[in-house]
């Protein structure tokens, strides 16, 4: 480390801040190979409960990678200790019953589905397969809930398909609601919504991230500034740092690798408002 670091209280590449929160998911040495090429080299990092973090880095960092290896869709190496669970070592159903969710880049709602029949899908994860279907059984109080949440009520009975774009997005985090998920995982969830819809997602982020381990990958800046209370920095499958979004702001590096490779488009952000880079 030098001296520089060391007075601006900036920990080494590799290391992060230590949150002052609670933590859920605690990630060391994580590695995903593909082949010869190391997708994600040796992360460690903590997942907080209670706080919106964010993880963040240039396309190709090896974010949705890390996320992958944590919902057991790609083998790696290392740990990920959730409730005594190692969610490296362990099968993707499992994970899921665990009570650890994500969305994807791309939607995965049923569109020739109702609102509230997709809810019903997602709230089968926690159900006997004998169970009644929704239909029969009238909408349990926490689909309800969870239609409140998201702000989809009155759009109950609509099929996903005619959905707004961002009320799909908020359907999906409805159906990890659904599951009860502790932990959630949002693969860029505003990609394509308009500045509205980003609005009400980070601040259905907030409602419900008081109780639960939300990490959102995103690539907006100002979304970023905006709603996260922590963020993880990842470049070339390594992390970066991590710290809150001031710490991360005033990094050196995080504005050299991730500012600096999107210095276009946080150019044309500051245009539209005031100050804004991060
Ligand atoms: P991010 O989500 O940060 O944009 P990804 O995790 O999608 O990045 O990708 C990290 C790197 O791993 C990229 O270089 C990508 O091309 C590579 N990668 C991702 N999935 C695979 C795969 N299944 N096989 C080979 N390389 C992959
Ligand atoms: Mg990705």
């Amino acid at each position: 480390m030098s001296a520089n670091q060391m007075d601006a209280g900036v920990p080494a590449v590799g290391q992060a801040s230590t949150p002052d929160s609670e933590t859920s998911v605690t990630v060391e040495h994580l590695t995903v190979r593909f082949d010869e090429f190391v997708a994600v080299d040796d992360v460690s990092l903590l997942m907080l409960k209670g706080q919106v973090h964010f993880l963040i880095g240039p396309n190709g960092a090896g974010k949705t990678t890390l996320v992958d290896a944590l919902t057991g869709l790609v083998p790696a190496t290392g740990t990920a200790m959730y409730n005594g669970l190692d969610l490296i070592a362990t099968k993707t159903n499992k994970i899921i019953r665990a009570g650890i969710g994500r969305t994807f880049q791309t939607a995965t709602v049923f569109d020739e589905l109702s609102v509230l029949q997709n809810l019903d899908i997602a709230g089968g994860v926690h159900r006997s397969a004998w169970r009644l279907p929704l239909v029969r059984r009238g909408v349990p109080e926490y689909v309800e809930r969870a239609l409140e949440t998201i702000g989809l009520t009155a759009h109950r009975d609509k099929l996903a398909g005619t959905l707004a774009h961002g009320q799909k997005q908020w359907l999906e985090i409805g159906m990890l609601l659904v599951q009860d998920a502790q932990v959630m995982f949002l693969d860029e969830p505003v990609a394509g919504m308009n500045a509205d819809e980003r609005d009400e997602t980070g601040q259905l982020l907030r409602r419900i991230g008081d109780e639960r381990t939300i990490i959102v990958i995103e690539h907006d800046m100002d979304f970023v500034r905006n709603y996260a209370e922590w963020v993880t920095v990842m470049h070339s499958g390594k992390l970066l740092t991590a710290g809150t979004v001031e710490q991360v702001h005033a990094d050196k590096r995080v504005q050299e690798v991730y500012l600096g490779t999107v210095a276009d488009a946080a150019a044309e952000a500051a245009a539209d408002e005031e100050g804004g880079d991060l």
